[in-house]
């Protein structure tokens, strides 16, 4: 652990920079809100698991032993955050025609599939809503008393009731702004169901029995009960997109109040976690970016049209994650440039006389606070430092990364060693991939790579006999079949699929 560049991190709570500092010396516990697993997630899901992993990634760094939870909802999601419309898993499930299982199944394995595809790493614990409806039961019993009171809907917390409500959100919370939904009953427009029962007549696929009547737990209250489980009240950070800011986290607080017979928010630990981090929306140009109007966004639909996955991740880092982040397809092609670069510097590295194989594998065993020897890299490791422990500015720590292949007179070995704790950090997997993997490939070409190297041969060998016509010839072969020949590229790519 070094103490050279303590980190700081922006609480949504307080609104300002603060220092960390861990409840369990030497620990780090972070839960993150996952995925309602009732569709595909976006590309914009995903920057909100970038950012968690590089929060994840940048805690081992510095020499934090990390427990990270994330929960999958496969539950009580309604269609409107505030507390109206329907089940969405409920709804999917009846449009698809299938067991809400299934649905979640499917979907749990798609997101897992984008998980590995962003190089984010595992979590200690993949929590599952539905395996946590007793614990939920149990909770919502512990706080009814004195927080709660019953509708014909189910329960309904009284967000009155405990100090300081809805300051995550600077919200106004009297009237309500149109979002809330009116429920005949209700003390205060911001209460919410924290059960939920099944109206006379309905069955759902999905229900327990309750002492509220048979119903499904509220979506908040997942999240209070799996997070406060797991991590133990208070735990260190709490990590979400910045919409949950509005809604789901002033309500996971409000339940954590009250659970924890805690006071007001001028201790943010009393909200159940110290810090509560958010991550900027990946937006559209054409606005926000949603799983049902334009063009689906997701992992595959890029991968599809030739983008190696982890062009992506790059493009997440060169943003910092307070800050909104705009999706193009140029501005995605930039990004696999940049990092196609990266990864052609470490693949000459590797390839220098004397480079220790072993060293050249270590990518990702370096990083838990470990430091490579001072060195001439020392300096560059200490501005990477600082800027990652600057509220993770990934932005900068990549230029830093950039400016340790561009150093001059160095042992290879040695920037093989400070990429590799660099790398454990920004997640680029700059040591695994090679320069082949990054190449534009959409789905639809059906060329491959050898009947391409074979023409090319050919035309290698008609320049080199000065048969320009045939070299010509060669090259309109290759572009009838959607191959432009890239003569002179200075990343020596040689050819690219249209
Ligand atoms: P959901 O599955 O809708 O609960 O969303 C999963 C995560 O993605 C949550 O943390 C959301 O706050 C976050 N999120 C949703 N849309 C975006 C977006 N466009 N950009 C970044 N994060 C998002
Ligand atoms: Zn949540």
């Amino acid at each position: 652990m070094t103490d050279a560049h303590p980190l700081t991190l922006f609480n949504s709570l307080t609104r300002r920079l603060e220092p960390f500092q861990p409840v369990h010396p030497g620990e780090a516990r972070v839960y993150t809100c996952g995925p309602t697993v009732y569709n595909y997630p976006h590309i914009g899901n995903m920057r909100a698991y970038v950012f968690a992993d590089v929060l994840g990634r940048t805690l081992s760094f510095k020499g934090y032993r990390l427990t990270h939870v994330i929960n999958i909802t496969d539950v009580g999601h309604l269609t409107d955050d505030a507390d109206a419309g329907e089940d969405k898993m409920e709804k999917m499930a009846q449009a698809q025609a299938q067991s809400i299982w299934d649905i979640a199944q499917h979907y749990t394995q798609a997101y897992w599939a984008d998980i590995a595809a962003l190089n984010i790493r595992q979590p200690a614990e993949w929590s599952v809503a539905t395996k946590y409806v007793p614990q939920m039961i149990e909770f919502a019993k512990a706080i009814a008393g004195k927080h709660c009171y019953e509708l014909d809907g189910g329960l309904y917390f009284d967000v009155s009731t405990v100090a300081d409500y809805g300051r995550l959100a600077r919200a106004v919370t009297e009237d309500g702004e149109g979002r809330i939904e009116a429920v005949e009953g209700k003390r205060n427009a911001a209460d919410f169901a924290i059960w939920r029962k099944t109206p006379p007549g309905e069955k759902r696929q999905m229900e327990w029995d309750s002492p509220w009547g048979r119903g499904a737990p509220g979506w908040h209250l997942e999240c209070s009960v799996m997070s406060g489980d797991l991590l133990g009240f208070p735990f260190d950070i709490h990590t979400g997109g910045i919409d949950h800011r509005e809604i789901h986290h002033p309500n996971e607080i409000a339940q954590n109040q009250a659970f924890c017979c805690t006071n007001g928010l001028d201790v943010p630990a009393n909200s159940g976690a110290k810090v509560w981090m958010h991550n900027n929306f990946l937006v559209e140009r054409s606005g926000k970016m949603s799983k049902s109007s334009g063009e689906f966004l997701r992992l595959q639909l890029l991968v599809d049209k030739g983008y190696h996955p982890l062009a992506y991740r790059m493009m997440c880092l060169q943003a910092h994650y307070r800050s909104e982040l705009e999706f193009s397809w140029e501005g995605l092609g930039a990004a696999l440039v940049r990092l196609k670069r990266l990864v052609m510097a470490t693949e000459n590295l590797k390839a220098h006389d004397g480079v220790d194989a072993e060293l050249s594998r270590q990518a990702d065993g370096l990083g838990q606070g470990q430091r490579a020897p001072g060195g001439k890299l020392g300096s560059f490791l200490e501005r990477f430092d600082r800027a990652i422990s600057e509220d993770l500015n990934t932005p900068v720590a990549l230029t830093v990364m950039e400016e340790v292949v561009a150093a001059k007179k160095v042992d290879p070995r040695e920037k093989l060693a400070v990429l590799a704790q660099m790398d454990a950090v920004l997640g680029l997997n700059l040591f695994a991939l090679v320069r082949a993997d990054l190449r534009i490939r959409p789905k639809s070409a059906t060329i491959t790579d050898a009947e391409i190297e074979e023409v090319l041969a050919r035309r290698v060998q008609a320049r080199a006999e000065k048969d320009f016509a045939a070299s010509d010839a060669l090259r309109d072969e290759l572009a009838g079949k959607g191959v432009e020949v890239m003569d002179g590229d200075p990343l020596r790519w040689e050819w690219k699929l249209g």
